[in-house]
């Protein structure tokens, strides 16, 4: 085996199973010390210290990692950190991690850039580069992972809510939804798949296994104005599209929760949250309405409704039955923020030195 690679593959784009099958010359439970310590101990192949020394040499020249770190950023109150990668190729994603009292949630992106061009989100304004791999959504995890261990925390949530459309990718995602549940050892329940509607991508959902929550970018409750805000929306409706979800609530018991960016005098009205709470009701007990209120992005003029309008609009909706919560926003001093993400392109409005 002198200077043969074991494998071609990134640190973390093979399964147990194929992992197994290209180390078939070593004992069996090499493979389970090798997992744990990439998924447990989130190491190094060179300090997984229970490995004989030149298997871990080989490892360390055959797994390279599929991110370059390019910077990481962090709120002025550390608790949301802002990771930038380059990826082979020379795209580069985003990744944030947000920092609870006694635990985190990663936020991944599931593709480099997004082709559904909703105006007011910085990645859809950058348009689609290309889908992202099993190990480059899985190692923006583990990186993450190993950030939190530093703060002492431990990863509890995962988020599709990076860049891009992950419906888009699902066949890649749902791969990494499985490692995050069977290696990394996260409950589905604690795993989000956010998307901007794709139906087809919903009632496939429905028919996999593990019980993930969904999320929907609504942001209009009719036609005219989503397909202004959200293009897909012309292929896919709302009606059609409340019913996949009435569907994969009646299936998977999950709840499933309504995004709402906020946008002053367009979605803010007193009509919307009439129409919104009408929609949630046809969901009950299980609709629920995310209100994150609109954070800047240069290639959209219009401003985010303010925090006072925000809480009004909540209470609008709460008193016409639909449950709603004002998403806390985090990270927007660093671009970290929902909508934000636009790997590196200058999406800070322009800031005064
Ligand atoms: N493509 C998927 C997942 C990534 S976007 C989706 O659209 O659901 C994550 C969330 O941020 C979505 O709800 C999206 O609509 C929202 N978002 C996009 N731009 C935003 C902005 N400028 N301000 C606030 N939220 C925004
Ligand atoms: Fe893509 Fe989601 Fe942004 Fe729309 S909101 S452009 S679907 S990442």
């Amino acid at each position: 085996m002198t200077n043969s690679r074991i494998t071609s593959a990134t640190r973390y784009e093979l399964s147990r199973e194929q992992f197994a099958e290209v180390l078939n010359r070593e004992p069996k439970y090499r493979v389970d010390q090798i997992w744990d310590g990439l998924y447990t101990q989130l190491a190094n192949p060179a300090d997984i210290t229970n490995l004989p020394k030149k298997l871990r040499a080989e490892l360390s020249e055959s797994l390279p990692q599929a991110l370059t770190p390019i910077t990481e950023s962090v709120s002025k109150n550390g608790d949301t950190i802002k990771f930038l990668w380059e990826l082979e190729g020379g795209s580069k994603i985003e990744t944030v991690l947000m920092l609870y009292r006694d635990r985190a949630t990663v936020c991944v992106s599931s593709q480099a850039g997004c082709a559904m061009g909703c105006g007011f989100c910085a990645t859809g304004q950058a348009g689609f580069t290309r889908q992202l791999t099993v190990g480059e959504i899985v190692e923006q995890v583990v990186r993450a992972a190993q950030r939190a261990k530093e703060s002492d925390r431990r990863v509890s949530n995962i988020v599709f809510m990076g860049m891009g459309e992950p419906m888009a990718n699902l066949d890649t995602v749902w791969q990494s939804v499985e490692r995050f549940h069977g290696d990394l050892g996260l409950s589905a329940r604690h795993i989000t798949i956010s998307t901007v509607g794709i139906i087809p991508g919903i009632r496939s959902l429905q028919n996999r296994s593990l019980p993930v929550n969904l999320a929907v970018s609504l942001h209009a409750a009719n036609n005219k104005l989503r397909d202004e805000l959200v293009p897909i929306n012309r292929r896919y409706p709302i009606e059609d599209l409340l019913g996949a979800c009435a569907d994969y609530l009646a299936v998977k018991h999950r709840r499933v929760s309504f995004e709402w960016a906020m946008i002053a005098g367009v979605n803010d009205r007193d009509s919307d949250a009439r129409e919104l709470a009408a929609l949630c009701r046809r969901l009950s007990p299980h609709g629920h309405v995310n209100l994150i209120p609109l954070n800047p992005t240069p290639g959209y003029p219009t401003v985010g409704t303010s925090p006072r309008r925000v809480q009004e609009f909540r209470d609008l909706l709460e008193n016409l039955g639909a449950n709603a919560t004002v998403r806390q926003n985090r990270g927007t001093d660093i671009d970290a923020a929902c909508g934000q993400l636009a790997a590196g392109q200058p999406v800070t409005l322009s800031r005064k030195p």
